[in-house]
């Protein structure tokens, strides 16, 4: 690993052995948003066998289910997703998100995450955020802040 590199993490399919690894394109490394999209994969599929698709208002407000939701549709996704934008549910923690393509149309909806606080919502918000926009966010942890920073009760947007 270079020094300048901390953002990154031994790839957890493949750990660098399969250069057509399609977790981490065979350079062995993800960063950690990807490596916990990737664990929230695993765990819905433990969580939740029966649930083959990709729409997570069959969980409702279940943070894994929202990333297990975003990483099955993410190989369609990337290159795609240009924004972001949430706006909150007035009778719920959780808001809606949708990432958008260039001309601002919603790419996938989700539904169990959240923002303006910390926890699992918005935990998995950053991970979504930092592996869908990578050119916004750098690092996860960039992220981590901008989703931190973000009033609870208001819509949003990136850019
Ligand atoms: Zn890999």
């Amino acid at each position: 690993m270079h020094p300048s590199d901390t953002d990154t993490l031994p790839c957890p399919l493949c750990e660098g052995r399969r250069p057509r690894c399609h977790l981490c394109d065979g350079s062995g490394t993800v960063t950690p948003a990807l490596e916990r999209i990737y664990s929230a994969e695993r765990l819905a599929r433990v969580l939740a066998p029966e649930w083959r698709g990709a729409d997570d208002r069959q969980r409702p407000g279940v943070a894994t289910f929202s990333l297990a939701t975003y990483y099955r549709r993410r190989r369609f996704l990337r290159g795609k997703v240009v924004a972001a934008r949430g706006r909150p549910v007035h009778d719920g923690a959780f808001g809606i998100v949708e990432l958008l393509d260039k001309d601002g149309r919603p790419l996938i909806t989700l539904h169990g995450l959240a923002w303006g606080y910390v926890g699992e919502g918005p935990a998995g918000l950053a991970n979504v955020l930092a592996d869908a926009l990578p050119h916004f966010f750098p690092t996860t942890d960039d992220a981590r802040q901008f989703v931190l920073s973000l009033p609870q009760n208001n819509l949003w947007r990136v850019p």
